[in-house]
């Protein structure tokens, strides 16, 4: 590997993060390819009410059916996405599929709304309340039935035109969920003036949560999540349920509704039907 940037720097590399990186180089450069010819994909994961039981919307959750390693999930390469720049286009593509699957399911009675993850670099993009709406406005979805879901660090360095981006977006009825809530930073006081709706209590936390530890640090932290959101007039959605006890844990705390195992895995569209009846 000592070609590879002809200083011989790699040689002094380990053989397996030479493969690692190698890896994440060729996949970064087959990204663009991959766009193009479809080979990225979208599951989808139920959000269920806490007090029936009914389902309120999906998240969707994007995969890449690569033809020579299989399946990838997005830990693989939304990383690499974010570094080349190339999650605005992916982002764009699984918002548009999102969308028009919701629209599909619109057709019945129920009408679940869609929540799509949106990377920091998205965010930043001067274009993305154009490329938004305009998606909107092709797909036909009512703006109430999508969910943009960010990350703290997304959400929290996010001052001047991205935060007005973030508000025009609301303003045209698009809500917005603070995603993985309690693992990274918030500024409290500046989270009061941002324009969103909901908070999805991290899965690390809901790990914690156990029959007869009500009193963990983990049901203690839920709790105050809980009660910080509700006092914002924040919905509460607890990510990675998958237990029967986390779910009544969850519902004596208070929290509003829950995705994770218990409930459904992420899947194609079909498993999500059942759901819909
Ligand atoms: P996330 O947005 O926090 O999504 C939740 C993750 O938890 C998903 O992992 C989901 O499959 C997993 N999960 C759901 N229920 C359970 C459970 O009961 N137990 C456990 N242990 N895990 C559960 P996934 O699909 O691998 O996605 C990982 C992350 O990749 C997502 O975390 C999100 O940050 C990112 N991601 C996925 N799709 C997109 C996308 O279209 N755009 C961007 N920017 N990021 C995406
Ligand atoms: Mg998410
Ligand atoms: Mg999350
Ligand atoms: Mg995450």
């Amino acid at each position: 590997w000592a070609k590879v940037d002809g200083k011989n720097r790699w040689a002094s590399y380990d053989p397996e993060r030479n493969a690692r990186e190698i890896a994440r180089i060729t996949l970064s450069h087959a990204m663009p390819a991959a766009l193009e010819h479809e080979e990225f994909y979208v599951d989808y994961q139920p959000i269920v009410s806490l007090s029936d039981g009914a389902l309120l919307g999906v998240e969707a959750l994007v995969r890449w059916a690569h033809p020579e390693f299989g399946r990838l999930g997005p830990d693989r390469f939304i990383g690499l996405a974010e570094e080349t720049g190339l999650i605005v286009p992916l982002g764009l593509w699984v918002l548009e599929t999102a969308c028009r699957q919701a629209m599909k399911w619109h057709d019945a009675d129920r009408a679940p709304f869609v929540s799509v993850n949106l990377a920091a670099r998205q965010v930043a993009e001067p274009g993305l309340v154009a490329d938004v709406s305009a998606i909107i406005e092709r797909v036909g979805i009512p703006p109430s039935s999508l969910q943009l879901e960010l990350t703290e660090s997304a959400i929290m360095g996010t001052t001047g035109e991205p935060l007005s981006a973030l508000r025009r977006l609301v303003d045209m009825g698009v809500r917005i969920a603070i995603d993985d809530f309690g693992t990274g930073y918030s500024n409290l006081a500046y989270l009061r003036h941002l324009p969103v709706h909901a908070l999805k209590v991290a899965g690390s936390f809901v790990a914690g949560l156990r029959a007869g530890a009500a009193e963990s640090v983990d049901a203690r932290i839920v709790t105050a999540l809980v009660s910080l959101a509700h006092t914002l007039r924040l919905d509460v959605i607890a990510e990675g349920v998958e237990t029967g006890e986390q779910a009544e844990l969850l519902t004596r705390i208070g929290a509003d509704s829950a995705q994770g195992w218990l409930y459904a895995k992420p899947g194609p569209p079909e498993d999500v039907e059942p759901w819909l009846r």
